[in-house]
């Protein structure tokens, strides 16, 4: 049974309520600019959904510059220290000394989420789940339009003077903005597993293997997650917790360097390596921010990170071109941003090479470069300077 139309309007419409739309919104309420995000899942759905967790201290300063970081740095963990392993070696990197000495503050995106609802709801949003955007209209003109439904069949439409695109990387607003965009496909999959156990050694370990890359990272005192490249056809079902926990152990060089600390697997997912730059990530009045403006592979921990940064200056620009008459921030917004976004995928790309097995023309050959650069990063002061400003910069 249909629940009828009905016709809404709006300062700032934010699709998608991840990271990006949550920062976003929250910093224009505070800035009395109305707004509205309309979110397809349930609430539940995005306060339980676990995925990043490592913040650059430039994300917990934005979040913090705008009263957004009472949760994490309540329940936060700073991290400073990498491990990498490989079959023959195995060194630490504390990043927290090294470069710019800065650290990571680990704070499970759910718990980010959670505390961004929240806040946007005391701050007067109006925050719409299961409601998903299905057409944007004329984000050329002066007004754009949305039309969305929600789960239970109504039809809405909203007007607003701004559209933000922060409804991710297969969303609506990547779809409907026709810039130029270069892509990345890496052919390389990731089973992303979270387990009910505690990490192994506070660390995040990086194992490079032949068998494939393994990567144990942790996010709270009695939850880890865990990386293993697995086969592009392969369903996450099909491994067996015995077949996790031994390749694992095995690619994590468990035998020399200890036994891993085992426990039930509470989910798993596939991540299949794929980035994407859109240049620029604005058309009309259309921006987008997030995963929705690049994909970025998880594998240097940038992609939340970018959300909140890019969130901040779109939302700058947002109050300069609403509150003062003044769009010169704008119009730049692309091109504030996309240098960043080139950076941060720059070093995720060199991170891929480092951590898997070759895939390219000349294995063996490849093979012996990647050893070279992990030698260099084990021994060079110079290069674990640049490491380290590049892992926790952004
Ligand atoms: C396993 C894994 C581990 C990761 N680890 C890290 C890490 O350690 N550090 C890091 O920085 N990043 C990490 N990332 C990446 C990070 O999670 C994303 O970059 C981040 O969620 C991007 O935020 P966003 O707000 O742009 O998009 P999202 O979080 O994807 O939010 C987009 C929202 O839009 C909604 N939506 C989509 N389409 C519509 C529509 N048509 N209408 C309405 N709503 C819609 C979606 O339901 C979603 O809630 C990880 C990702 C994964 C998968």
């Amino acid at each position: 049974m249909s629940v009828g139309r009905s016709d809404h309007t709006t300062e700032v419409l934010i699709l998608g309520a991840g990271p990006a739309g949550l920062v976003l919104g929250n910093i224009l309420q505070a800035a009395g600019i109305t707004t509205v995000i309309l979110e397809r899942g349930g609430r539940a759905h995005i306060e339980q959904r676990a995925r990043a967790g490592f913040l650059a201290p430039g994300s917990v300063a934005v979040l913090s510059a705008h009263g957004l970081d009472a949760g994490l740095r309540a329940r936060g963990r700073t991290h400073e220290t990498c491990e990498f392993r490989s079959t023959t070696d195995r060194f630490e990197l504390s990043y927290g000394q090294l470069g710019r000495r800065e650290v990571h503050t680990v704070y499970p995106q759910q718990q980010l989420v959670t505390d961004l609802v929240a806040e946007y709801l005391r701050r007067g949003g109006e925050l719409r789940c299961d409601t998903t955007a299905e057409q944007i209209l004329d984000h050329r003109g002066d007004r754009p339009r949305v039309r969305a439904r929600t789960t239970d069949g109504g039809e809405l439409h909203f007007t607003a003077s701004y559209l933000a695109g922060c409804d991710g990387a297969r969303g609506l607003a990547r779809a409907t903005i026709t810039t130029p965009r270069s892509t990345c496909e890496y052919g390389i999959t990731w089973l992303a597993l979270l387990a009910e156990a505690p990490p192994t050694s506070d660390t995040v370990i990086y194992g490079v293997h032949p068998d494939g890359f393994a990567g144990q990272m942790p996010r709270s005192p009695g939850i880890t997650r865990y990386y293993l490249q697995c086969a592009s056809n392969e369903e996450p079902n099909q491994w067996s917790e015995q077949r996790i926990w031994e390749s694992l152990a095995a690619r994590l060089g468990a035998e020399r360097y200890g036994a891993l600390r085992e426990g039930p697997i509470i989910e798993r997912g596939l991540v299949r390596l794929r980035s994407e730059i859109l240049d620029p990530i604005q058309q009309g009045r259309l921006f987008l921010v997030g995963d929705a403006a690049s994909s970025i592979s998880p594998s240097a921990a940038k992609g939340a990170n970018l959300a909140i940064l890019g969130a901040q200056t779109l939302a700058r620009a947002l109050t300069a071109a609403l509150r003062s008459a003044d769009d010169s921030a704008l119009q730049r917004y692309s091109d504030d941003c996309v240098p960043r976004i080139r950076r941060a995928h720059e070093f995720s790309h060199w991170m891929i090479g480092l951590l898997h097995p070759p895939t390219g023309p000349n294995p063996g050959f490849e093979r012996e470069l990647q050893r070279a650069r992990l030698h260099s990063l084990a021994g060079s002061r110079t290069h674990q300077d640049f490491f380290a400003e590049n892992y926790v910069g952004i």
